[in-house]
């Protein structure tokens, strides 16, 4: 049995919201030999992420995935990931909410 780690990128259809999930894919092979991928969430069973991923933002199921590393050419679609820069006068510099 093997195990893999997988950081899913989605993107909602309807808000444009964008997000990643977590998952571990265990892959098993069943009694005929056959390799299935069981995919786990927080160590529980849940569906492949290429059906009906609800947005968490605005609840819409239209969401979709990205491929497989596609944030990571993309990172300005990520609102966390905007560095901070250093800022000599912090206090006056108001915090620009993302727009996501
Ligand atoms: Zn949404």
């Amino acid at each position: 049995m093997v195990e893999e780690f997988k950081i899913v990128p989605f993107e909602c259809r309807g808000c444009w919201h964008v997000w990643e999930e977590e998952y571990v894919v265990r892959h098993v092979d069943d009694r005929r030999g056959n390799e299935r991928e069981v995919w786990l969430r927080d160590g529980l069973p849940v569906p492949p992420p290429s059906s009906g991923v609800i947005c968490p933002r605005c609840g819409s199921q239209q969401a979709t995935t990205f491929p497989e590393g596609y944030l990571a050419h993309h990172p300005e679609l990520i609102p966390s990931v905007e560095p901070t820069a250093p800022d000599a006068t912090p206090l006056l510099s108001p915090v620009r909410k993302p727009l996501y």
